[in-house]
């Protein structure tokens, strides 16, 4: 079987050269999760292992939530491989909230995902909302990690891949001083 770094490197999930962020930093890596749910049968591989890993370690959800819009296909996956119902949160006017007439109970047990976590804002934002309507978080889940382990959201946090990628100011980074060809992520190029 495959590693989940390895089917994200084969899709171009995660692309290695020389990237212009939407930040302005340029970087060595890019990653673009939505090439992963763009191929179904290793989407759902992939959020089969992850809940598969929830379970394993003993955690039950009646309910998995993500953060639209990445977390969307992701929570539908994990939600079904888990057996378990599927909701999204999503912003009105910059407000995270649960919308479309989702509802949780007090005391359902709520497992979220996000495909990407790096700051894990959204995701705070999304077990925010549903623990005022009275639902317990058991899990935050992702693909992938780029916090470098630098967020703590209280809960059991599980990703399929760690992985630490570096940017740089373009005044400071090494493969613009070597002449590196610079590529604008989503270009027709990669
Ligand atoms: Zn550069």
């Amino acid at each position: 079987m495959a590693e989940p770094l390895e089917i994200l490197n084969r899709l171009g999930a995660l692309q290695s050269g020389h990237f212009r962020l939407t930040s302005g930093r340029h970087s060595d890596r890019y990653m673009q999760c939505a090439r992963l749910f763009e191929h179904t049968p290793e989407s759902e591989d992939l959020c089969a292992r992850l809940a598969g890993a929830f379970l394993s370690g003993g955690t039950i959800a009646d309910t998995v939530a993500g953060p639209a819009l990445g977390g969307i296909i992701m929570a539908y996956e994990v939600a079904r491989a888990l057996g378990a119902r599927n909701i999204f949160t999503e912003r009105e006017n910059g407000i995270m909230t649960l919308r479309r007439g989702f509802k949780v109970e007090r005391g359902e047990r709520v497992l979220i995902v996000e495909d990407v976590v790096t700051t894990g804002g959204s995701v705070k934002e999304t077990a925010a909302v549903l623990r005022e309507s009275g639902a317990t978080v058991v899990g935050i889940g992702a693909i992938v990690d780029r916090s470098n382990g630098g967020v703590d959201f209280g809960v059991d946090f599980k990703a399929l891949v760690s992985l630490d990628i570096k940017s740089w100011d373009e005044a400071e980074c090494p493969f613009c001083a070597r002449g590196a060809t610079l590529t604008k992520p989503g270009s027709r190029k990669i």
